[in-house]
């Protein structure tokens, strides 16, 4: 839906809106808002929505924290009544400095510097993010228990799957959010739940992301339960990944389509795809952000541990599904949801048209079990937080899709969480070594 800043006025005077909720995300991926009462729509519309972003993971320096949440305007939405009781409308924002510039740390803007670099080479990109969740118990006073809310397991029906009515209620929200939505469907492991909605531009995914989680958030305490996108709550039971489906246009046609290659795939799909391998490293660090990323990818759950590509096996980061023409995709398996969209979709674009840009090779597809594969013939993702901030660290293709400003700072955020992480003994060393 395209909005100008007169239909939003008229919008917002033929219904009883009070309040504006102005949203972005910052560095760690996270959601942040501020709300402001309805009067000062001129105000926001105007681009003068100035706040303090000092206190804003990856933003700014106490001494220069003055700063802007430039609203744009497409993402403008009443909010439904589902999720806010109170007549509210929301738009997300670009961050803009007091000179009138982007911020160059704004996630938002990172990944437009990574469209336009699509763009300047013909190309647009769409992508198909799959979140998948745990819903949890909450205790009496409405705090998370480590209990999930079934015993369910993948495509079980009512009543062993209990999250039906939460997904049914998310699914009513999105459509009135105008998402368009896809299947739903219980998950592995107990407890964990999927929702498909449809693929979309690369800013309209990510944004969608974001409003996603915000949305299984808040209906699931609707439910009494608490929803969490943590990667791996439980070491004996799979995983949630956010495996994303790439494809990519020229002139309206799928540049990774070949009708006259033997498996209907392009060379520029598959130098994409080296791309993202080449990089894999590095990627790791954005895509999966956190200590406990790295718990998911491990051999038997379904999540990639290897660097490799394949047609059909979900044991390699990278799968080409089965769809050819317009359809014509791949799924990237590695990322979770605790990765911030916007900079997940800026280092994979990136890092594939470098691939594109230098012609590289993927090599052959891998069609072996790569969980039962334990000699070296095949890379490896990083095992854990540090390796993949160290390649990272010696990437500077990744680097500069970061920018600057965000490199620094991430790099540096991520390396003090694994530095109080390894200073953490846990119950499970207690339990190994008390009685040495
Ligand atoms: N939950 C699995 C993961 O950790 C993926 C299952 C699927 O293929 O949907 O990535
Ligand atoms: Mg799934
Ligand atoms: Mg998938």
């Amino acid at each position: 839906m395209s909005y100008t800043k007169e239909s939003i006025k008229h919008e917002v005077s033929e219904k009883n809106v009070e309040f504006i909720l102005l949203e972005f995300t910052d560095m760690m991926g996270d959601t942040k808002n501020v709300e402001l009462p309805i009067d000062e729509l001129d105000m926001v519309l105007n681009d003068e929505a100035m706040f303090d972003s000092s206190s804003i993971s990856g933003f700014t320096a106490i001494q220069e924290s003055d700063m802007y949440l430039v609203p744009d305007l497409d993402t403008f939405l009443v909010l439904p009544a589902t999720v806010d009781e109170d007549q509210s409308v929301r738009f997300i924002c670009d961050i803009y400095k007091p000179d009138g510039t982007p911020f160059e740390g704004d996630p938002r803007y990172i990944l437009k510097r990574a469209m336009k670099e699509a763009s300047d080479m013909g190309y647009t990109v769409n992508v198909g993010p799959e979140p998948e969740f745990f819903l949890f118990k909450l205790d009496k006073e409405g705090y998370p228990v480590r209990q999930m809310n079934d015993h369910g397991g993948y495509f079980d029906a009512s009543p062993k799957d209990k999250g039906d009515k939460v997904r049914r209620d998310i699914v009513r929200t999105l459509k009135k959010y105008g998402f368009e939505m896809e299947a739903s469907h219980h998950e592995v492991a107990k407890g964990q739940h999927e929702i498909n909605f449809r693929f979309d531009n690369m800013l309209k995914a990510a944004d969608n992301i974001q409003t996603f989680k915000n949305v299984v958030k808040d209906i699931a305490t609707n439910h009494e339960y608490h929803a969490t996108f943590m990667p791996k709550p439980f070491s004996r039971e799979n995983g949630s990944g956010m495996h994303c489906h790439l494809s990519l246009f020229q002139d309206g046609d799928s540049a990774f389509y070949d009708e006259k290659a033997e498996d209907g795939v392009s060379k520029v799909m598959k130098q994409f795809i080296a791309g993202i391998l080449h990089h894999a490293g590095g990627i790791a660090a954005i895509t999966n952000p956190n200590v406990n990323s790295y718990k998911r990818l491990v051999p038997g759950y379904e999540a990639p541990v290897s660097i490799a590509w394949s047609h059909s096996n979900r044991s390699c980061m990278v799968r080409v599904p089965t769809t050819r023409g317009k359809g014509t995709r791949f799924e990237v398996r590695n990322p979770d949801p605790t990765a911030n969209p916007y900079l997940t979709l800026a280092v994979l674009i990136q890092a594939g048209l470098e691939g594109i840009r230098n012609e590289l090779d993927a090599g052959q597809d891998e069609t072996r079990n790569l969980y039962e594969v334990t000699d070296d013939s095949v890379p490896t993702l990083p095992t854990n937080l540090k390796e993949a901030v160290k390649a990272l660290k010696n990437d500077t293709v990744l680097l500069n899709a970061l920018g600057d400003h965000t490199s620094r700072a991430y790099i540096e955020a991520k390396e003090e969480e694994w530095t109080r992480y390894s200073l953490y003994v846990s119950p499970w060393e207690i339990d190994q070594y008390m009685n040495k």
